[in-house]
C-alpha cells in the first residue's frame, strides 16, 4: 500500500474509534460511520443493511440517496447485490451495476443515479449479519485497498450490529410495525426439515372435576368399557398405519403393551375400590407413578412417564367421551402443537398430512420425537408458552433446521417455506440418484464410505445408501433402549442381526461407551462433577471387566466364521489399549477351548478421541490393526470445550489450523505405519468438513445415513489433487476459523456442499 493509502487507513481507524467510543445511540453511530466512510472513499452514497428475522436485509442507515431509505426498502435474503454479498459472505465490487446479473432495481430508492457498487459483509461467528455498501455515480473501479478499508469498517459495524442495544432496537421496530414478538419463536430442533400448515392444538389435558363416587360398580363398568374401547381403537389404528420397520415400531409396540398392562389397570381398579370416580382413579394411578419416578435423572424412565401421561390422557378422553380435537380439522397440511405427546398420538391424525410438530416440553430422546423423525416430520421443541399461544386453525410454519416456529407467517415467509420444501424434495430425489454411482473424486480417487449406526432404523440405511459397511456401531444404544442389562445371548442376537444384514460388508463394533451423556437406566451413577472427563467408556468397562468380557464374547459369537472388527473408545494411553485387547484375546482363546466357532479373522483397533493418545501414536500403531478418529470427543478435549454446551457451539471450529493439524498428524502417522485409518465423528457427516478431511488424506469416512448423499455428492465433484494442495496451504492460516475460506473454495470450484 502506498503512503497516502496508509495515512488514509490510519485516519479511518482513528475516526472509527472516535465514533465507536461516543455515547451516541447505536443507530446514530452506524449513520456516522457510514457518512465517514462515504466521505473518505469519495463515494456518492452508502447504506448499511442488517439481517432481521433471518430472512430480510433491512436498511438501518443510508446516505446520499435522493430519498431516505432507512427502514423502508427491505430486501429478501439473496436479493440484489446486497443480498448476494450477504449470501456469499464475500465483498463485491462492480464498476457497472446495470450489467451485473444479480442487480435488482428498486426505483423507490432513486438508485438509477448510481453506476458503481462496492459491498462488504458484516460477519459474526462465521455468519453474515449485514452488509455495508458504497455507491458512485460515475463509473469507478474499486481498488483492493479500498475494499480492504471497507472490510475494516464492516468489522466495526458488525460489533455494533450484534450489540444488545441493537437487538432491542430491532424488537422495538418490529413492535412499532405491529408485528408482535409472537410472530417468530426460537426453540430446539428435534427433527430436521421444513413444514407449513394449519395448526391443530393437540388434546388439552382433561381436568378431573368429580373425585368421589358412591357407585363403585358403575365406575368399574365405565372404566372397563373405556379401557376396552381404547385398546380396540389403538389396535385398529396401528394395523392401518404403514410404519415400515425400525426402532419407532418397537416404541409403538411397547406403548401398546403399556396400554394393556394389567398392573396399571389393577391399580386403577384398586383406586375405584377406595371410593374414587373412574377418572380420578386413572389420574391417581398416574400421580403415584409420577411421584415415584419424576425425581430420577434417568432419561429412559422419564420417557416412560411421558408415555404413561399420554395413555392416562387418552383413557380420560374415553371416559369423558371427549376424545380427539385433531380429527375435527379438515386441512391438507397439519402442524400439530402439543404440550407433551405420546408416540401413539401421532396416529390420532392422518400422519401423512402432518407437516410439522411443535412440542412445548419436548426432549430429543422422547419417543414421539423418534417416531416423528422416522416418519420425516420436522419437530421443534422447548418454546415456553407456545402451547397456550397457538390456536387451532392458525397458519404455522416449522423450521426444523434451525429450530424456529412462525405463527401467522407473512406472505414472503410462506413463499420461502414453500420454496425450501420444494428444494429439499428436489435435492432428496437428486441425491437418491447417486446411490448407484461410485464415491470417486473427479480425479479418480475412491473414498470408502461407511455408516454410523445404533438405533434399529439406522440399519435401513445399509440398503438405501449402498454403503461400504458399518464404520461405527454404537453398541451402547441397544443397551440404553433395554430395560435390563442384556446378557451374552441377547447381545449376540443384536450383533448377529447386524452382521447378517451386512452380508459381506465390513462391520466395526465399538465396545460399550457409556457414562457422561449416555446413561443406562439400570445402573446408578454417582453424580460426578465432570462426567465428560470422568468414569466413563473404556474406563468403566476395564474396571468392571465382566461387562467387557461378556460383550466381546458376544462379538466373537456373532462373527463366527466371518471377520470381526472391534474398537475400544476413549483410549488415553497404550497401556489401556493393551489391557482391552488382551481381554478380547483371552476370550477368543476361551471360545476356541470350548470348541465354539470363532471368527476367521479378528482385527482390534481403537478410537482416537483423547489428545494424549496422539502423542503415543507410533507405539499404538505397532499394536493396533486399525484406528478411527472420534472427532466429536477429540475436539471437545482438545479445545477444552463441552460438546453439548450450546453457548460454546460457535466458539471453536474443527475447521481451524490447530484441529486440522492434529488430524493431519494422525492420518500421516497411520499412513507411514500402513495402518487402516478412518474418521467416524460428525466431521465426516458434514460435506464441508469432510472436504477438509479428504484434503488432509483421509480415505475412509463413516457417517450418519442421512448425510450419505450429501457427502457423496461433495466427493464426486471435488478434484482431490487440488483440494489437497489447498488444505495444506490453509494449515498455515492463523484465522479463528477456516470455514469461510473452505466454503468459498468449494463454491468457486463447483464442489457441491449442500
Ligand atoms: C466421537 O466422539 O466422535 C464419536 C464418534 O463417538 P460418540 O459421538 O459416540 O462419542
Ligand atoms: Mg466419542
Amino acid at each position: 500500500m502506498e503512503t497516502p493509502a496508509i495515512n488514509q487507513a490510519m485516519d479511518i481507524l482513528r475516526e472509527l474509534r472516535q465514533i465507536a467510543e461516543t455515547e451516541d445511540p447505536v443507530s446514530e453511530k452506524l449513520k456516522k460511520i457510514l457518512a465517514m466512510i462515504v466521505a473518505q472513499m469519495k463515494a456518492d452514497a452508502g447504506t448499511c443493511y442488517l439481517i432481521v428475522d433471518d430472512n430480510y436485509l433491512e436498511p438501518f442507515a443510508s446516505i446520499g440517496f435522493s430519498v431516505e431509505i432507512a427502514h423502508k426498502v427491505p430486501l429478501r435474503a439473496g436479493e440484489g447485490l446486497i443480498g448476494y454479498v450477504a449470501q456469499n459472505k464475500r465483498s463485491l465490487a462492480v464498476a457497472d451495476v446495470w450489467t451485473h446479473p444479480q442487480f435488482s432495481y428498486h426505483p423507490e430508492t432513486g438508485e438509477e443515479e448510481f453506476k458503481s457498487f462496492a459491498g462488504a459483509p458484516l460477519i459474526r461467528f462465521g455468519r453474515a449479519i449485514g452488509v455495508i455498501s458504497l455507491h458512485n455515480k460515475e463509473m469507478h473501479e474499486y481498488t483492493n485497498t479500498e475494499i480492504e478499508m471497507l472490510e475494516t469498517v464492516a468489522m466495526v459495524m458488525s460489533e455494533l450490529a450484534a450489540s444488545d442495544e441493537m437487538t432491542e432496537l430491532k424488537k422495538e421496530l418490529a413492535r412499532a410495525r405491529g408485528q408482535s414478538s409472537r410472530e417468530k419463536y426460537k426453540g430446539v430442533s428435534l427433527s430436521k426439515g421444513y413444514g407449513i400448515g394449519t395448526a391443530v392444538v393437540h388434546r388439552r389435558r382433561q381436568a378431573v372435576t368429580q373425585i368421589f363416587a358412591e357407585d363403585k360398580e358403575g365406575e368399574l363398568r365405565k372404566l372397563e368399557a373405556a379401557h376396552t374401547q381404547m385398546n380396540k381403537d389403538l389396535d385398529e389404528k396401528f394395523a392401518s398405519t404403514k410404519l415400515g420397520i425400525g426402532e419407532h415400531v418397537d416404541i409403538l409396540d411397547a406403548y401398546r403393551m403399556f396400554a394393556k398392562d394389567k398392573g396399571w389397570y389393577q391399580k386403577i381398579v384398586g383406586n375405584i375400590g377406595s371410593g374414587l370416580t373412574a377418572e380420578a382413579a386413572v389420574e391417581r394411578a398416574y400421580e403415584d407413578m409420577w411421584n415415584r419416578l419424576s425425581g430420577t435423572n434417568d432419561t429412559y424412565m422419564r420417557e416412560r412417564l411421558h408415555d404413561l401421561r399420554d395413555i392416562t390422557d387418552r383413557l380420560l378422553g374415553y371416559l369423558s367421551g371427549d376424545r380427539m380435537d385433531g380429527k375435527t380439522v379438515e386441512a391438507p397440511d397439519l402442524i400439530v402443537v402439543a404440550q407433551t405427546m405420546g408416540p401413539a398420538d401421532l396416529m390420532d391424525y392422518d400422519y401423512k398430512k402432518i407437516r410439522g410438530l411443535i412440542i412445548e416440553d419436548g426432549t430429543p430422546t422422547m419417543h414421539v420425537a423418534i417416531v416423528a423423525k422416522a416418519l420425516g416430520i420436522p419437530v421443534v421443541a422447548r418454546i415456553r408458552g407456545i402451547y397456550e399461544e397457538i390456536k387451532t386453525g392458525e397458519l404455522v410454519a416449522v423450521d426444523g433446521m434451525d429450530g424456529y416456529v412462525y405463527v401467522h407467517p407473512g406472505q414472503p415467509i410462506q413463499e420461502q417455506f414453500r420454496a425450501k420444501i420444494a428444494e429439499k424434495e428436489k435435492l432428496r430425489a437428486r441425491l437418491a440418484e447417486l446411490r448407484s454411482l461410485p464415491a470417486k473424486t473427479k480425479d479418480g480417487t475412491r473414498i470408502n464410505m461407511f455408516l454410523n449406526v445404533g438405533l434399529a432404523f439406522d440399519l435401513d440405511y445399509i440398503e438405501t445408501t449402498n454403503c461400504d459397511g458399518i464404520g461405527l456401531y454404537r453398541t451402547e444404544i441397544p443397551f440404553m433402549a433395554s430395560e435390563t442389562m442384556p446378557d451374552v445371548e441377547r447381545q449376540t442376537g443384536y450383533y448377529r442381526e447386524l452382521m447378517d444384514r451386512c452380508g459381506n460388508k465390513k462391520v466395526v463394533f465399538r465396545s460399550l461407551d457409556v457414562g457422561s451423556d449416555k446413561l443406562l437406566p439400570y445402573w446408578s451413577y454417582s453424580g460426578e462433577d465432570n462426567p465428560a472427563i470422568g468414569w466413563r467408556s473404556i474406563r468403566i468397562t476395564l474396571d468392571r471387566r465382566a461387562i467387557l468380557r461378556q460383550q466381546v464374547r458376544a462379538f466373537l459369537r456373532a462373527s463366527a466364521g466371518k471377520e470381526l472388527n472391534v474398537m475400544f473408545p476413549m483410549i488415553s494411553n497404550l497401556a489401556e489399549f493393551r489391557e482391552a485387547k488382551e481381554t478380547l484375546m483371552i476370550e477368543l482363546e476361551k471360545e476356541k477351548r470350548r470348541k465354539q466357532p470363532v471368527p476367521h479373522k479378528v482385527n482390534v483397533g481403537l478410537m482416537i478421541e483423547v489428545p494424549s493418545i496422539v502423542f503415543q501414536l507410533e507405539a499404538v500403531l505397532r499394536e493396533a490393526d486399525f484406528i478411527s478418529v472420534g472427532t466429536n470427543d477429540l475436539a471437545q478435549f482438545m479445545f477444552a470445550c463441552d460438546r453439548g454446551n450450546p453457548r460454546l457451539a460457535e466458539r471453536y471450529d474443527v475447521l481451524s489450523a490447530p484441529f486440522l493439524k492434529m488430524m493431519r498428524e494422525i492420518v500421516e502417522q497411520a499412513g507411514k505405519a500402513k495402518v487402516y485409518c478412518s474418521v467416524c465423528g460428525e466431521m465426516a457427516s458434514n460435506p464441508i468438513e469432510a472436504l477438509a478431511l479428504i484434503g488432509l488424506g483421509f480415505r475412509n469416512l463413516s457417517m450418519s445415513g442421512s448425510a450419505f448423499g450429501r457427502v457423496k455428492s461433495m466427493i464426486r465433484t471435488a478434484n482431490l489433487n487440488e483440494v489437497e494442495d489447498y488444505v495444506m496451504r490453509l494449515l498455515k492460516s492463523e484465522n479463528r476459523t477456516l470455514r469461510p475460506q473452505l466454503i468459498s473454495y468449494a463454491n468457486d470450484h463447483g464442489i457441491e456442499i449442500y
